[in-house]
């Protein structure tokens, strides 16, 4: 048996033990699980009375149900008839909902320096990623890639005036999916703390905003081994303290494999090409919106240039694992993260001059 899994097997056997020790007086939390934005959405809510906590689940499907609805890539959407106005050199007037989650949206990719660029919704539907359908290549041209990246959308060229939107640039195609998640979560955690909710957790498929505490403990958040399979299990937790999101953005979420070759769904906007050497970035940020769009930027910037944008983008703990799993980190972030199993191939420590091995 390899050391993982041996360390896996006394994690499990040791997680038991405290499960035993625990139960006479260990609560659970209340969970509620709907799929919706393409995943599983999750909510724990801690010392929450049944009536009430039913309500506030109610709640947040409705706005997660809403945000499906509005903000969808490729189905009937505020975004794709946007899509379409901006192609046919039109302008639309839009929800407040969606100017809002348009105006942020545009914020913190020009602090990405564009690397989180959700006005590529057309290199990402080149590459097949805009179906319920597992994607399966083949990987566009490069004359078709190169004529997409000359007409360089970004989100600078989307213009907002009150209600109205629109762009001069007929290259320009919204995809939220880097940042809808968390800026829904961050709707979703206002609307609970509006019905004095202030013990929870609204988990997006892993990627999350927890506020409050499980009672007398910290909430305690997984953070996966990255795999193309779901045996994953987790690679390291992290407790979260007052009001906190952790997100992840990884090469196995979406991927096809084309003639021997693997291409994933995160594109560098500056080549066109599934971003190279890294295989997953987590952050935790103030809201889950800055954490989300973070994660996808840092993804792009890879391990030469991540801390340059993580600074940019405000976000002071990172963790991103590259392709030979090597772990870089904040120094923020190396004081939050537990290991659960032994990390493969070092640990380097942003700062730590010369860079440590741990
Ligand atoms: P995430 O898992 O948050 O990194 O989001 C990945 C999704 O965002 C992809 O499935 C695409 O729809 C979209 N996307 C891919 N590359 C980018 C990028 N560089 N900037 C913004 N959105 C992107
Ligand atoms: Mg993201």
């Amino acid at each position: 048996m390899s050391r993982g899994r041996v360390s896996l097997l006394l994690l499990a056997v040791t997680l038991a033990a405290l499960l035993i020790a625990c139960a006479p007086t260990e609560k659970e939390a209340y969970k509620r699980q709907f799929f919706s934005l393409g995943t599983l959405i999750e909510i724990s809510l801690w010392d929450v009375d049944d009536e009430r906590a039913a309500k506030a689940v109610r709640r947040v499907e409705e706005i997660v149900n809403d945000a499906h609805q509005r903000w969808h890539a490729w189905e009937p959407s505020e975004i794709t008839a946007l899509n379409t106005a901006i192609a046919e050199g039109q302008s639309l007037t839009l929800s407040p909902a969606t100017i809002a989650a348009l105006r942020r949206a545009r914020e913190l990719a020009a602090a990405s320096g564009q690397l989180f660029n959700p006005a590529i919704g057309r290199l990402i539907a080149l590459w097949g990623f805009h179906s319920d359908e597992p994607p399966h290549g083949p990987p566009p041209t490069q004359a078709a890639i190169d004529a997409l990246l000359a007409q360089a959308p970004d989100m600078d060229a989307l213009w907002i005036e009150g209600l109205h939107a629109g762009s001069n640039n007929p290259a320009v195609q919204l995809d939220l999916g880097a940042f809808a998640k968390g800026y829904t979560v961050d709707l979703a955690i206002a609307a609970l703390r509006e019905l004095g909710i202030e013990n929870a957790i609204v988990n997006a498929g892993g990627d999350l905003r927890a506020i409050g505490s499980h009672g007398k403990r910290p909430w305690s958040i997984g953070i996966r081994q990255p795999a193309d399979h779901s045996e994953g299990g987790i690679l390291a937790s992290i407790e979260t303290h007052g009001d906190e999101a952790v997100f992840t953005s990884g090469d196995y979420e979406r991927f096809f494999y084309f003639e021997g070759r693997r291409y994933h769904h995160i594109l560098d906007p500056r080549d066109g090409f599934p971003a190279r050497q890294v295989i997953s970035v987590t952050a935790i940020g103030a809201d889950g919106a800055t954490a989300d769009a973070a994660v996808t930027g840092l993804f792009v910037a890879g391990p030469d240039h991540w801390q340059e944008v993580a600074q940019r983008m405000g976000i002071t703990q990172v963790m991103m694992i590259d392709t030979d799993m090597r772990i870089y980190m904040t120094a923020e972030m190396a004081r939050r993260v537990h290991f659960e199993i032994a990390p493969p191939a070092g640990v380097f420590i942003a700062g730590e001059s010369p860079r440590e091995t741990r």
